[in-house]
C-alpha cells in the first residue's frame, strides 16, 4: 500500500509517495505466557496472576506476563543473595567478564528479534530500536565486560568491593536499553541483581532473561520479576537489598527516597526532565532544525532528556520556526513497524491521555499551537507532532514534563536571558547548545544546571559517557566509570 506523504508537500508544492516497507515479524518467537525469572529458571508467580501486555500501535494483546508480588520479590532477593555469596562475589573477575561478553554477543546475534519485540511492545519505530536501542544495549554489555577484570585500573588506590544485591527498576520508554544500563555495570562490579521492568513493556527484559539462561550465567546472578508499581515497591522495601537503581518519574523517585531514608541502602535516581535546547543566532540553522526534530520527536518524545523546551534567539526565531514547521510536515507518523516511519505510537492509552491533557492546557493558556496535518492509524495510540509558540515562562506546558511529541518554543535576546530561562525549571537533566563559537559553548555549558549538555547535537548516547541529572531530575550517574563506581562500596 502506498502511503501518501501529504503535508510537507503542500508547503513545497511537491508531492511524493512512500511505498510501505514493513519489517517482517515472522522470525520472532513470543510465548503466550511469561513467568518470572528467578534463580536461573522461569517460575510461576505465587499470586497465580498474569497481566496482558499489548501492542500500542494496534491495541492487540502480545502476551500475558506474570504479576510478581512481595513473596516473589523475596524469593528473587534470596536467590540473588545466595548467588552473590556463593558464586559471583568469589568468582575471578576475568571469569565474570566472560559471562558478560557472552550475554553481549548472544544479544547481538539476536539483535533483530530484540528490535522487533521492542517495537511491538513499546510503539517505538523499528528504525530506532534497530539502529539505536538494541545496538546501544549490546554496547553497554561489551563496555562493562571490558572493565570487569580491570577494576583496580578504573579506580586506582582504593579497595574494590562490590555492594551485594541491587534492586533495579526501569521505565517503559527504553526497556531493553535501561535493563542493559542497569544490569551490565552491576554485574561487572561483582553484584547480583533483581530487575523489575515496567508493566507496559516487559517483553525484551524477558527475552534477555532467556539469553541470560542460555549464556550459562550462574543461577540467581540476574533475576527478573515483572509486575506493577507494588512489585517495585516490594523490591525497594526488601530489607536485604544493598542498592536501589531507579529510572522513572520524579513522583515515584520521591516515594523511593523516603522509603529508604532510614536504611543503609545506596541509591541512584534517574528521573524526569524538561530540557532546554538553545539556538543562538550564529548557529548553523539547518543542522539545528534537525537537532530540534531529533531532540523532541525521537521516540515520540518519550525521552527523559528530550529537548522539550526550545529557546531561540529572537533575531532568528522566525526563520527557525518556519524551517521547523516545514521539516515537521515531512515527518511520517504511523505504524512503528514500517521502516519509513519517523514517529511511532505513544506507549499507552494512559500516556496519550496525559499528552492530550497538556495540549489542551497549552491551548487554554493561550499559547499558539501548530500540529502536523497528517492522518494517523485509527486503531492504536498516536499523537501528531505538536509545537507551541507565544507562551509565558510560567505556563504549565513550559514547566511540566509532558513526555510526548510536544515542543514549547520561547525566544531570548541575550545569552544571559537564555541561561536564566533554561535554568528556570525544577529539573536539571540535559540541555543543547547550538552556536558557531566554541567560547559560547564553554560559557553556556558552565552555567547551565544540567547533567548532560550536547553542543551542536542532541540525544547522542554512548556507554562510556556518564548520564544523570540535578535537582528534580535525580542524582547519581549511569554509564561510563561513574556508572560503575556507583556499584562499588
Ligand atoms: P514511573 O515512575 O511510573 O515508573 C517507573 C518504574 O517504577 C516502573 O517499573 C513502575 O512500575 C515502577 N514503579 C511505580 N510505582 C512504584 C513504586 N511506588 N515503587 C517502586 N517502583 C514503582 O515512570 P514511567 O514508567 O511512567 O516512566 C516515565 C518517567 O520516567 C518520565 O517521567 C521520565 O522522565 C522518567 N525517565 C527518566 C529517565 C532518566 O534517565 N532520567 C529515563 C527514562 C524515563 P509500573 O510500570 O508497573 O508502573
Amino acid at each position: 500500500m502506498a502511503k501518501k506523504k501529504e503535508s510537507g508537500n503542500q508547503a513545497n508544492g511537491l508531492s511524493w509517495d512512500y511505498s510501505a516497507s514493513p519489517e517482517s515479524i515472522s522470525h520472532i518467537q513470543l510465548k503466550a505466557k511469561y513467568d518470572l525469572f528467578i534463580g536461573g529458571e522461569f517460575v510461576k508467580p505465587s499470586s497465580g496472576k498474569y497481566f496482558k501486555t499489548i501492542n500500542p500501535a494496534n491495541e492487540e494483546v502480545l502476551a500475558e506476563v506474570a504479576y510478581g508480588n512481595e513473596k516473589d520479590i523475596d524469593k528473587a532477593v534470596k536467590a540473588a543473595r545466595k548467588a552473590y555469596t556463593e558464586v559471583w562475589s568469589v568468582m575471578p573477575p576475568k571469569d565474570r567478564a566472560k559471562y558478560i561478553y557472552r550475554i553481549a554477543r548472544l544479544m547481538q546475534e539476536r539483535a533483530r528479534e530484540f528490535a522487533v519485540i521492542e517495537s511491538l511492545d513499546s510503539g517505538k519505530t523499528i528504525r530506532e530500536s534497530r539502529d539505536v536501542d538494541v545496538p546501544l544495549a549490546c554496547n553497554h554489555f561489551f563496555y562493562y565486560a571490558g572493565w570487569a577484570d580491570k577494576l583496580e585500573y578504573a579506580f586506582p588506590n582504593r579497595p574494590i568491593e562490590s555492594l551485594g544485591v541491587a534492586g533495579q527498576i526501569t521505565p517503559w520508554n527504553f526497556p531493553i536499553l535501561m535493563a542493559a544500563w542497569k544490569i551490565a555495570p552491576a554485574l561487572a562490579a561483582g553484584n547480583c541483581v533483581v530487575l523489575k521492568p515496567a508493566e507496559t513493556t516487559p517483553l525484551t527484559a524477558l527475552k534477555l532473561a532467556e539469553i541470560i539462561r542460555d549464556s550459562g550465567l550462574p543461577a540467581g546472578v540476574v533475576n527478573i520479576v515483572t509486575g506493577y508499581g507494588d512489585t517495585g515497591a516490594a523490591l525497594v522495601n526488601h530489607p536485604d537489598i544493598d542498592k536501589i537503581a531507579f529510572t522513572g518519574s520524579t513522583g515515584v523517585g520521591k516515594i523511593i527516597q523516603k522509603a529508604i531514608a532510614a536504611t543503609n541502602k545506596k541509591c541512584t535516581l534517574e528521573l524526569g526532565g524538561k530540557s532546554a535546547n538553545i539556538i543562538l543566532e550564529d548557529a548553523p540553522l539547518d543542522q539545528a532544525v534537525e537537532g530540534i526534530i531529533n531532540g523532541i520527536f525521537f521516540n515520540q518524545g518519550h525521552v527523559c532528556c528530550a529537548g522539550s523546551r526550545l529557546l531561540v534567539q529572537e533575531s532568528v526565531a522566525d526563520v527557525v520556526v518556519k524551517k521547523l514547521k516545514d521539516r515537521m510536515k515531512t515527518l511520517l507518523v504511523g505504524d512503528p513497524m514500517d521502516k519509513n516511519t519517523d514517529v511511532g505510537a505513544v506507549n499507552s492509552k494512559a500516556q496519550l491521555e496525559i499528552i492530550e491533557k497538556y495540549i489542551k492546557i497549552g491551548i487554554d493558556e493561550g499559547a499558539e499551537m501548530f500540529q502536523v496535518d497528517c492522518t494517523v492509524p485509527k486503531k492504536g495510540y498516536y499523537c501528531k507532532p505538536t509545537i507551541f509558540t507565544n507562551l509565558a515562562q510560567s505556563s504549565r506546558i513550559a514547566q511540566e514534563e509532558i513526555f510526548g511529541p510536544v515542543l514549547t518554543i520561547q525566544t531570548f535576546r541575550t545569552v544571559d536571558e537564555a541561561i536564566q530561562k533554561a535554568n528556570n525549571s525544577p529539573y536539571g537533566l540535559a540541555a543543547g547548545v547550538w552556536t558557531d563559537k566554541g567560547s559560547r559553548i564553554f560559557n553556556l555549558t558552565t552555567k547551565l544546571d544540567a547533567g548532560v549538555i550536547w553542543a551542536n547535537s542532541y540525544n547522542k548516547f554512548d556507554p562510556t559517557s556518564p548520564f544523570g541529572g540535578f535537582k528534580e531530575s535525580g542524582f547519581g550517574r549511569e554509564g561510563g566509570l561513574h556508572g560503575l563506581a556507583s556499584y562499588l562500596k
